[in-house]
C-alpha cells in the first residue's frame, strides 16, 4: 500500500490551461492528491492557496519536497529546471510540454536516468491509437500513397508544428522503414517544385480555442484514406496524464512513454 506521501503531486505550471485541467482531474483521483504547486516566478497568484493547504510557489525546490509525483505542462526551459530539482529530490516526472529542442530532449533523457519520467506529446487514448493506426496504415499502403499531416490549435499555441504531428510523422517513417528527419516537408511557398518522393508534409493551422486536431491523409491515385482526431476539451489530456502519474510512482529510473502504460 502507498503511504500518502507516494500520493503527494505537484502540478508544474498550475495556472495554465492544462494545469488547471490537471487539478480538476487530480480532484477526482483517489489514488493521488494535489500536494503542491508551482508556478513562474512574478506570476501574479504566487502565495494563494489554490488546494486545501496547497500554496502557489515558484521554487521547484521547496515545491516538490515530500511530492512522489509532478505533473508538468509549461514551457521547455520551466519543465528543464523542474525536472532537474525533481532529480536531486528523487521525484517522478510526467510531462506533456511540447517544442524542445534537441538539446532539451538528451537533457531530459539524462536525468530520466536517476528518476522515473513519462513524456509524451499526446495524454489522449485515442491519438495513441491514432499514431498506431497511422504507422500500420503507412506499413500496409506502401510508398504509392502520398502522406500529409494537417494540425489545428488554439492561437495561443507557441510551437508549430504540433509534438503530436511530429509523432504521426515519425510513425509514418516507422510504417515505410524510412526516417522522418530526412522526409519532413513543413512549408511549401513560391516554387517548392513536384512533391518529393516519400515526403511527409506537416501543416500547422491556429486559431481560436481549439484544443487540438489532427488529420492524417494518405493520398493516391483516385482515392485517399484520412484519419482525424478531433479534441473539444483538454479534460482527457488532464485524466490521461494523472493515470500516467499514478502509474509511474515507484517505478525504476527511465524515460517512459505512454505506449508502455497504455500496452500499444
Ligand atoms: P499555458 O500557457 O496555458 O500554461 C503554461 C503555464 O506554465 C502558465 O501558467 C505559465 O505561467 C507556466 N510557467 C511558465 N514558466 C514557468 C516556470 N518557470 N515554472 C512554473 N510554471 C511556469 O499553456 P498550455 O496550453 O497549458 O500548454 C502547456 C504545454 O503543454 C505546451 O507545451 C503545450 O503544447 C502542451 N500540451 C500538451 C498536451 C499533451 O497531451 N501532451 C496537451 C495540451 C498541451
Amino acid at each position: 500500500m502507498p503511504g500518502p506521501d507516494a500520493q503527494a503531486v505537484c502540478v508544474v505550471g498550475a495556472c495554465g490551461r492544462m494545469g488547471e485541467a490537471v487539478r480538476r482531474a487530480l480532484a477526482v483521483e483517489p489514488r493521488l492528491r494535489l500536494a503542491a504547486a508551482l508556478e513562474a516566478p512574478g506570476h501574479p497568484e504566487l502565495g494563494r492557496e489554490i488546494g486545501p493547504g496547497v500554496t502557489l510557489r515558484d521554487d521547484p525546490k521547496a515545491a516538490l519536497a515530500g511530492c512522489a509525483v509532478a505533473i508538468d505542462f509549461t514551457l521547455p526551459a520551466s519543465t528543464l529546471a523542474a525536472l532537474r530539482a525533481a532529480a536531486d529530490a528523487g521525484v517522478a516526472y510526467v510531462t506533456g510540454t511540447t517544442g524542445l529542442s534537441a538539446p532539451e530532449r538528451e537533457e531530459l533523457a539524462a536525468l530520466a536516468r536517476r528518476v522515473p519520467v513519462l513524456q509524451a506529446a499526446n495524454f489522449s487514448l485515442a491519438v495513441n491509437v491514432l499514431v498506431w493506426l497511422a504507422r500500420e496504415a503507412a506499413r500496409r499502403l506502401g510508398p504509392g500513397y502520398d502522406a500529409e499531416i494537417v494540425e489545428l490549435h488554439h492561437a495561443g499555441k507557441r510551437d508549430a508544428p504540433s509534438g503530436t504531428a511530429l509523432r504521426l510523422a515519425q510513425a509514418i517513417a516507422e510504417g515505410r522503414g524510412a526516417s522522418a528527419a530526412e522526409r519532413l516537408v513543413l512549408e511549401r511557398a513560391g516554387e517548392p517544385g513536384a512533391r518529393p518522393e516519400g515526403a511527409i508534409g506537416v501543416q500547422a493551422l491556429r486559431g481560436g480555442d481549439n484544443p487540438g486536431e489532427h488529420t492524417v491523409l494518405f493520398v493516391g491515385r483516385g482515392e485517399r484514406l484520412e484519419l482525424a482526431h478531433r479534441a473539444s476539451t483538454r479534460d482527457h489530456f488532464a485524466r490521461g496524464a494523472v493515470r500516467a502519474a499514478a502509474w509511474l510512482v515507484g517505478r525504476p529510473p527511465g524515460l517512459y512513454g505512454l505506449e508502455q502504460l497504455l500496452g500499444l
